[in-house]
């Protein structure tokens, strides 16, 4: 629908009065919300919004490097964000601490397969395997299974035959 300027003129001159007065204008935006909401449950207008969405942001990658730059290190910081969530949800469940050593800093710990059986859960899945693993840990806590190692016991516990050397005194 097409509007002629002067009917887009009086629009915008009202929408400027409603903007000028803090309580109309919060009632405004509640209206819009609201209709927006409602709009949104309908799953035909939501699909055709979405695809209008993700059709924008293509266009506007190929065309504005700098956009495209903004865009990937957006993804970048929520897909850290997540990371960090989800690991200190994993951590905060299993202790927070290495269980060998009790290093407590959590950018040291891991999650460790105390019967080393870490391929039957690499085998249910096929990719993104330590995301998947440690979904499983959190939303299935199993302490007989799962605990908490320092990548330096994790580590050790591979190279000594499942067994972190701190634990059979071979490190020297
Ligand atoms: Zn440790
Ligand atoms: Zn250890």
């Amino acid at each position: 629908m097409k509007l002629s300027p002067k009917v887009r003129a009086m629009n915008l001159a009202r929408y400027y009065r409603i903007t000028a007065d803090p309580v109309r204008f919060a009632e405004y935006k509640k209206k819009c919300k609201e209709s927006k909401r409602k709009r949104m449950q309908d799953p035909e207008y939501r699909a055709k919004m979405w695809a209008y969405q993700r059709d924008y942001r293509k266009r506007r990658r190929e065309t504005d490097p700098e956009y495209a730059q903004k865009t990937k290190e957006w993804s970048l910081q929520g897909n850290r964000r997540k990371t960090k969530h989800r690991l200190e949800q994993l951590f905060a469940i299993y202790g927070n601490k290495c269980v060998c050593c009790g290093e407590g800093n959590l950018q040291f710990l891991t999650l460790d397969h105390i019967n080393n059986d870490g391929n039957l859960d690499r085998a249910n899945h096929k990719n993104d395997r330590t995301h998947r693993t440690q979904m499983n840990a959190i939303l299935h806590p199993d302490r007989s299974r799962y605990q908490i190692l320092c990548f330096n016991c994790n580590l050790g516990k591979v190279r000594n035959k499942g067994v972190c050397p701190h634990k059979t005194g071979d490190e020297k």
